[in-house]
């Protein structure tokens, strides 16, 4: 599904992100873990098309992405804070990717119900956003996310913002709601435990480059 074909980025001096090569496939949940400034969100970013490759190839789909912009890739992204729209409904907040595809609100209010049940918030529709907590507004964030079923999706440290248990609890809902929708996902995170909780594969990052690819049982080892 996804490609990288040595892919580097530089920045002046850095280079973030050093000959990567990578891919994934259909369904499969991938975690890229590595120390903070090895260069995590930089492929992320990268494979969305937010930085400039200085080299290398990223298709999806058998599709060469150069010169497709972010919102034409068919990927969705969700970062440490959700970024919700703070003047909307818990609602409107995940319709919106849907009304602006011109969906009706009628199908739209149902895949709303769909998308609160799939996350755990029930009747939450008519909330704001302010007035949740940090881990349901992430619940939040990712029923947005997931809204226009993207062919990819693209977490950037979802959870490294709530405390230890929350983020126990949502690794492994997390890892419930991408299985039952069959979501091929890239999961960037610092923390062992998340990425053994919620991906089929860990790629460890050192110094811009993947050092080890595999199966997480294969990849990680308990202490
Ligand atoms: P991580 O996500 O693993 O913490 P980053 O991808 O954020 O790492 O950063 C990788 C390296 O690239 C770091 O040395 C960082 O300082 C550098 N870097 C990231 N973004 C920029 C930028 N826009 N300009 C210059 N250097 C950057
Ligand atoms: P393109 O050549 O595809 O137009 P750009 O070179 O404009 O791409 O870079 C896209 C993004 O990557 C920029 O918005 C910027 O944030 C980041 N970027 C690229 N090169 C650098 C750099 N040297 N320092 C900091 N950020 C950079």
């Amino acid at each position: 599904m996804l490609e990288l074909e040595d892919v580097t980025v530089r920045f002046d001096r850095t280079v973030a992100v050093d000959e990567v090569s990578l891919s994934l496939a259909e369904g499969t949940v991938l975690a890229v873990l590595g120390p903070s400034g090895c260069g995590k969100s930089t492929l992320l970013r990268a494979i969305a098309g937010l930085e400039h490759l200085s080299t290398g190839r990223v298709s999806a789909g058998g599709q060469d992405l150069a010169g497709v912009p972010t919102h034409r890739r068919g990927f969705a992204l969700m970062f440490q804070d959700g970024q919700l729209f703070p003047q909307l409904s818990v609602g409107d907040n995940i319709g919106y990717a849907l009304k602006l595809q011109g969906v009706g609100a009628t199908d739209r209010a149902v895949r709303v119900k769909e998308l609160l049940a799939l996350v755990g918030l029930d009747g939450y529709a008519e909330r704001r956003p302010t007035t949740l907590s940090g881990g349901e507004q992430q619940r939040v964030a990712l029923a947005r996310s997931l809204a226009a079923e993207p062919r990819l999706l693209l977490l950037d440290e979802p959870l490294s913002a709530l405390d230890r248990s929350l983020r126990e609890r949502l690794a492994t809902d997390l890892r419930a709601i991408l299985v039952e929708t069959g979501t091929t996902a890239l999961l960037v995170t610092h923390d062992h435990d998340e990425a053994f909780t919620v991906a089929d594969e860990m790629a460890v990052m050192f110094a811009g480059r993947i050092v080890q690819h595999g199966p997480t049982r294969e990849v990680w080892r308990a202490p």
